[in-house]
C-alpha cells in the first residue's frame, strides 16, 4: 500500500530556534533549524506518511509581511494541487501563527488539510515541545476526513477563525475563545469534538487571483480605545493617508466619546471603520443602529486582515458578522 504524502512547509519561529546556550529557553534566536531536520527525531509512532519539506521562509514571525503570506499561500495550493498530497503541515512562530492562519483561511479554497503548527521552546531545549507538536500536526493532517486550516498546539487543534495566542510563556499558548478547540489528540489519534472549518466557497465570489501577490497592502491600522484616549492618533492617521481603521473598543465594542468623535471625522474622509474589541473572549455584538460594523468573533489583528482584503475587494469569505 502506497502511504499518503504529506509536505512539511518551513516558516521559521521558536520550533526551529536555537539558543547559543543549550537549555537556555528564553534567549534564543528564531528560525534556525531547516525544517528538513525538524521531521528528522519525531516522538510517537512512525508517522504512516511518506513526507517531503520545503523551507519557505526562515524567520521569526513577529516580523512576517503580506508578501510573504502570499508566497506561502502559493506554495500551499501548489502542493495541495497534487493529487498525491494528502495535505499540508506549515511549521510557523506562535507570535503571528493566528494571522497567517486566517489569511490561509480567507484565501485557500481546499477540501485537504492544512495544519499549522509551532513550539513554545527553541529546538535546543532540554524538553522542546515542538516534536511532539509537529507529529501531533501530522496526525491531523493524516485524519480521515481532516479538511481546512487549522492551528495545533499542546495537544489541542484550533480552528483558523478562532484560534488565538493568549499566553505568553505557557506551552498551551492558544485558545478557542467562546467555543473552544476543535478536538484534542490522545495517543497519536486526533479525536475532533466539532466539524471541520469549512473553506471558503470561491465560485460566487469574484476572482481572488487578481488581488494575489498585491504586495503594497492598502494601509489599516487598529486603534484601542482606552482611558483618556483622545483620537489622536486617529486624526494623525488619517492625516497620513490611512485607508481603514480597526477599533479594538472597550468591552462590545464601547469606545472612549473623543476617540468616537475623531473617528466620525475619520469615516467622513472616506476611511473605512470597524469595530472589535480588545476583550480575549466573547467578539462584539453591536446594535443594528450603530455607526459601524463590528467584527463579530474577529480579534483585532484578524479583523485588520479582512478589512485589508476587503478593501482590495475580496470580501467573498471574511466580512466580518455585521453587527
Ligand atoms: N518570536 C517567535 C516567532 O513568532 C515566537 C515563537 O515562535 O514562539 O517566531
Amino acid at each position: 500500500m502506497t502511504l499518503p504524502k504529506i509536505v512539511v512547509l518551513g516558516m521559521g519561529g521558536t520550533i526551529a530556534g536555537v539558543s547559543p546556550r543549550p537549555g537556555d529557553d528564553r534567549h534564543y534566536l528564531a528560525g534556525q533549524v531547516p525544517v528538513a531536520q525538524l521531521t528528522e527525531s519525531l516522538p510517537g509512532a512512525p508517522v504512516p506518511a511518506r513526507l517531503m519539506t520545503e523551507q519557505v521562509a526562515q524567520i521569526d514571525s513577529k516580523d512576517i509581511e503580506p508578501a510573504l503570506w502570499w508566497r506561502l499561500r502559493a506554495r500551499v495550493l501548489d502542493w495541495l494541487a497534487k493529487p498525491d498530497v494528502a495535505g499540508v503541515v506549515i511549521t510557523h512562530g506562535t507570535d503571528t501563527l493566528e494571522e497567517t492562519a486566517y489569511f490561509l483561511s480567507a484565501t485557500v479554497s481546499t477540501d485537504k488539510p492544512v495544519v499549522l503548527t509551532c513550539a513554545m521552546r527553541p529546538a535546543t531545549s532540554t524538553a522542546p515541545d515542538g516534536p511532539r507538536n509537529l507529529r501531533d500536526a501530522l496526525t491531523v493532517a493524516l485524519t480521515p476526513g481532516a479538511r481546512g486550516v487549522v492551528v495545533v498546539c499542546a495537544g489541542e487543534v484550533h480552528s483558523a477563525r478562532e484560534v488565538q495566542k493568549h499566553h505568553t510563556q505557557r506551552l498551551d499558548a492558544f485558545v478557542s475563545g467562546n467555543r473552544g478547540p476543535l478536538g484534542a489528540i490522545v495517543s497519536d489519534r486526533f479525536e475532533i469534538a466539532r466539524d471541520w472549518p469549512t473553506t471558503p466557497d470561491f465560485s460566487s465570489s469574484g476572482d481572488i487571483e487578481n488581488i494575489v501577490n498585491v504586495s503594497m497592502w492598502p494601509r489599516v491600522d487598529i486603534v484601542t480605545s482606552h482611558a483618556g484616549a483622545d483620537g489622536r492618533v486617529v486624526d494623525a492617521l488619517v492625516a497620513h493617508g490611512v485607508d481603514g481603521l480597526v477599533v479594538a473598543g472597550t468591552g462590545n465594542g464601547t469606545l472612549h466619546s473623543a476617540l468616537a468623535d475623531a473617528l466620525w471625522r475619520a469615516s467622513a474622509s472616506g476611511v473605512a471603520v470597524w469595530i472589535s474589541t480588545r476583550c480575549a473572549q466573547g467578539g462584539v455584538n453591536l446594535h443594528d443602529d450603530s455607526a459601524w460594523p463590528g467584527t463579530g468573533d474577529l480579534n483585532p489583528v484578524k479583523a485588520r486582515i479582512a478589512l485589508a482584503l476587503e478593501l482590495m475587494g475580496w470580501s467573498a469569505h471574511c466580512a466580518p458578522f455585521w453587527r
